[in-house]
């Protein structure tokens, strides 16, 4: 099959270009959602969209849609991403795979390829939850589980989603229209940078990405007894930190050890109690967080970690509490879509591997009504959310060529 080919310099001067609009920081990019930097960076995709004889317009939570003039009727297949970042995040994170989306349709246009399908670009709203925690709110309009009640969500201000979406002349009541349902997309595809350093590691080009890590989170507390450090001899203490610092190396090493590459276990937040340089501690609070693409496997490592944990506590003579957070189920992307952007890299002359992604990403709500794949290209030292984030412009070439060629072969 013969290959398309995008313009480079096009797509990285407009990655050089969006990184400016509506951005509130000199120190990276940071463009909160639904803020008039958002509506500034949309309308100026719009504006390049409207170059190129492609239509948009917005759904009620924000979603920007771009498409060919000549639409049909048919199940689109959309490409996406995101403009929203990050407090000073960098240039690549979503903007890559919007542009790129973009880059795409005006090729396809510049090209006149013959497809059946139409093929749509998407402007998530909210992926990364900097201003209305729990992210991710375009994707999740769109598959029809954005309940009203989040619409009362409120930023640092107190300003409420519903509020931040009628300043941009949307109405917040027309929620349900921007749902669909399975069967009226035909399949989705987003390019992403990594966001960790495998492919950067490995020096490979592209990741073929086979689903989005679930996230089991627990809040452990660990009850000794608190008492005066100088007079409370060593064989007669009950310290909660000194067995909470085995539990914390316990996890760590139940998830080494597992033999499962892909898990990672985390303890990232622990509070002491009562916290005085001259008090034996007597209770710690801190929180475990295991994750994997795997349900069996999270199950797995859970189990062992709360096992030992209680074996911890037993030979230190603590009390342990273990109580479930809110979890994350693991979303597996469409096999067939894997093997097509694969074939696809391949035919390129790419180096590419399968990987799962350690981050959350709106593909993992539309894979739940479409089939949906993933693209990864290399983040430089793995570094994200961050000014510092880079991915070399051959690599956002590469990444946009798969995409590009990807969709010709879903919208066939
Ligand atoms: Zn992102």
């Amino acid at each position: 099959m013969s290959m398309l080919f995008v313009n480079e310099e096009r797509l990285l001067k407009s990655l050089e270009e969006l990184s400016l609009v509506g951005n509130s920081s000199d120190k990276g990019v940071t463009r909160f959602a639904l803020t008039p930097g958002d509506l500034q960076a949309r309308q100026w995709l719009q504006a390049r969209a409207s170059q190129y004889d492609l239509r948009s317009h917005f759904d009620a939570v924000g979603n920007l849609f771009i498409y060919a003039q000549d639409a049909q009727e048919q199940p689109p297949v959309i490409v996406g991403s995101h403009v929203d970042t990050v407090p000073n995040g960098g240039r690549y994170d979503g903007a890559l795979g919007v542009l790129a989306g973009l880059e795409s349709l005006i090729r396809l246009q510049e090209t006149q390829t013959p497809l059946s399908r139409p093929v749509w670009l998407a402007v998530w709203t909210e992926e990364e939850g900097s201003r209305f925690s729990g992210g991710l709110i375009g994707s999740r309009a769109i598959i029809g589980e954005l309940g009203k009640e989040e619409l009362k969500l409120t930023d640092a201000d107190g300003i409420s989603l519903a509020e931040a979406l009628c300043s941009w002349g949307l109405n917040p009541d027309d929620l349900p229209q921007a749902a669909r349902k399975p069967g009226q997309i035909h399949a989705y595809v987003e390019l992403h940078i990594e966001q960790g350093a495998k492919l950067d590691v490995a020096k490979e080009q592209i990741g073929v990405v086979t689903g989005i890590v679930g996230i089991r989170r627990y809040n452990v507390s660990v009850k000794g007894q608190a008492n005066h450090a100088g007079t409370t001899p060593m064989n007669l203490r009950r310290d909660a930190l000194v067995a909470a610092s085995l539990m914390v190396q316990a996890v760590e090493q139940i998830v080494r050890d597992s033999g499962h590459l892909e898990a990672v276990g985390t303890v990232g937040k622990l509070q002491v109690y009562p916290g005085g340089v001259n008090v034996v501690p007597g209770q710690v609070d801190f929180t475990v967080e295991i994750r994997d693409i795997k349900m069996e496997v999270m199950d797995e490592l859970v189990a062992k970690v709360r096992t030992r944990l209680q074996e911890i506590a037993a030979e230190r003579h603590v009390e342990l509490t273990w109580e479930a957070a809110p979890a994350v189920t693991p979303s597996l992307l469409d096999e067939s879509v894997q093997q097509t952007i694969a074939q696809v890299a391949n035919e390129l002359g790419y180096s590419w591997r399968y990987m799962p992604s350690g981050a959350g990403h709106d593909a993992q709500h539309l894979a739940r009504i479409c089939p949906t794949g993933m693209i990864f290209v290399p983040s430089k030292d793995g570094i994200s959310h961050s000014p510092a984030e880079y991915t070399a412009d051959e690599d956002c070439v590469r990444g946009t060529n798969v995409l590009l060629n990807t969709i010709v072969r879903l919208a066939k």
